[in-house]
């Protein structure tokens, strides 16, 4: 009798460890055949959606390198194959003969759609479909109020996601080791990853904090769980220190699963010697709740993508000023944390989470640029690029979301002032501006001499204030 013959679908688990789509796969059979398909759609999407960033199109390709070398470590091959998945892969089932195909669910809407296609053209042939959740801890399913609907509201899904997590605690599958590969002659052309390398435009790779491949993620994992996390509170808050795990791109690819980081976090919990480190714990495992809650929120609301929450903000009078956009998006608005900012996400492609909430507010609030510019400049510039994170953030910053705050605007001086007071940060990103006081780059007030080319304030906040309320009394109620 021979073995059974199963392929591997990778797309958000760009990993062997704790892959449970992966662990199910080699439970049919060891016979096991990974593939990763570039579709055309994703990298080079039409012109209505943004592009793949170059920060992660490099993010993506070598990652994709390391775990073509995993494959062959553990006995068998990925097959990296260019074109649309609902066309390739039944026609790559056909040729290997798989007679079961097996992948992860995803949350967003156009990777729901495509799959229910890829599933009914490989059942039609005959095959058996396996899907399993792997990049939440919880599957979407699962979290619901009392009521039976979908969570709203952050706080109330926390204590529910929280507590079932820690009714069962997830357990960490290692890789598998023994797997079989195709014979000799079987195996379709693969896609050259080492060219598409060279085109990816991306020039920040020595400077980007997140590093690509399975391998580096948990070494980043394992360092921030030794040291940074015990300070994570109120180390998180302070864009000139390193004091975040630098993750976001490892657990959107899926380099890193959930489980990993839960319960590295929860190992660390074990070395913590006071109530702070603990507490600092604590609020690390909350990022990855809002992580899960940005996802669950899109697999339930797909229209999450297509525009606000709030059915109200749809009729919101933006003024979409194209040339302060630009000058936002380059980082030349003189305002210096806003500039400091954006250039760190234009040249490393990823920017600190307190910086994400300070440039999407001034776009928003202070620029009344219609958050949906910023949400497609900021995917195509980041690393991590996740429609239901950078949706979250962005929806989060306009008051058009779920978030039951009424209308957040951020001043940025303010914000320099509590989360950058030296100013390191904001001169390691605006080197001309080096020999300023500390207390002119914070308040922007920068004099003439001073700026040496550097470009005058591009508004005034509190007039911008006063004009984007006066915008929100229209659409009120
Ligand atoms: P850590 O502080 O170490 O947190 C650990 C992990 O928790 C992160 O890696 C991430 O997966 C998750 N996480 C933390 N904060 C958030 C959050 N607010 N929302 C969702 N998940 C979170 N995150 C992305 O991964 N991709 C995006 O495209 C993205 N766009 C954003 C846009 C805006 C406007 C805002 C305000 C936030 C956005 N975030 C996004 C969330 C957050 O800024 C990043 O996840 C975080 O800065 C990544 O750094 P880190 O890995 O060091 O995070």
């Amino acid at each position: 009798m021979t073995t059974p013959r199963v392929l591997f679908w990778h797309r958000r688990d760009l990993r062997l460890a704790d892959n449970l789509g992966l662990v199910a796969a080699v439970g049919i059979s060891p016979a096991v055949t990974g593939v990763y398909v570039l579709d055309p759609k994703v990298i080079d999407p039409p012109e209505q959606l943004p592009p793949m960033a170059p920060a992660r199109l490099w993010f993506l390709i070598e990652s994709l390198i390391e775990l073509q070398q995993r494959w062959r470590e553990a006995g068998s091959r990925l097959l990296i194959l260019e074109g649309d998945p609902v066309a390739v892969l039944p026609q790559l089932a056909e040729q290997i003969g798989a007679e079961s195909v097996v992948w992860n669910r995803d949350v967003e809407p156009y990777a729901r759609e495509r799959d229910r296609q890829v599933a009914k053209r490989l059942q039609a042939d005959g095959r058996t479909v396996v899907v399993d959740w792997d990049q939440l801890l919880i599957a979407p399913e699962l979290l619901k109020t009392g009521a039976g609907d979908p969570y709203r509201v952050y706080g109330p899904f926390l204590r529910n996601w929280r507590g079932q997590v820690q009714a069962k605690p997830p357990i960490c599958v290692e890789a598998p080791s023994d797997l079989l590969d195709l014979e000799e002659g079987v195996v379709p052309d693969t896609a050259p990853l080492d060219a598409l390398l060279g085109s990816h435009g991306f020039h920040g790779s020595e400077i980007c904090p997140c590093r690509p491949g399975e391998s580096a993620a948990l070494l980043q994992l394992s360092s921030f769980c030794d040291g940074a996390l015990f300070g994570y509170e109120p180390d998180r808050n302070f864009p000139g220190v390193v004091g975040t795990s630098y993750l976001s791109a490892a657990l959107s690819v899926g380099t890193l699963s959930p489980r990993q980081a839960w319960c590295a976090a929860l190992e660390a919990r074990e070395q913590a010697r006071s109530d702070e480190q603990r507490h600092a714990i604590g609020v690390w495992e909350q990022e990855l709740g809002w992580r899960e809650f940005y996802q669950q929120a899109l697999f339930h609301f797909p229209e999450l993508a297509d525009g606000p929450y709030r059915e109200q903000w749809r009729r919101f009078p933006w003024e979409n000023n194209a040339d302060w956009f630009e000058r936002w998006k380059e980082g030349q608005t003189g305002m210096p944390i806003i500039d400091a900012a954006m250039r760190q996400l234009n040249q490393s492609g990823w920017m600190h989470n307190r910086c994400r909430m300070i440039v999407a507010s001034f776009l928003v609030k202070d620029l009344i640029c219609d958050w949906r510019w910023g949400e497609r400049a900021f995917m195509e510039l980041e690393v991590d690029g996740d429609l239901a994170a950078n949706n979250g953030g962005w929806q989060w910053s306009a008051s058009s979301g779920m978030d039951p705050k009424p209308l957040r605007i951020f001043n940025p001086a303010t914000q320099a002032s509590k989360f950058d007071a030296d100013g390191e940060y904001i001169r390691r990103w605006l080197p001309e501006l080096r020999h300023v006081s500390s207390r002119d780059l914070i308040s922007g007030e920068i004099g003439a001499l001073e700026r040496r080319g550097y470009p005058e304030p591009l508004v005034e906040h509190k007039r911008q204030q006063a004009q984007f309320k006066a915008l929100y009394a229209t659409i009120r109620g």
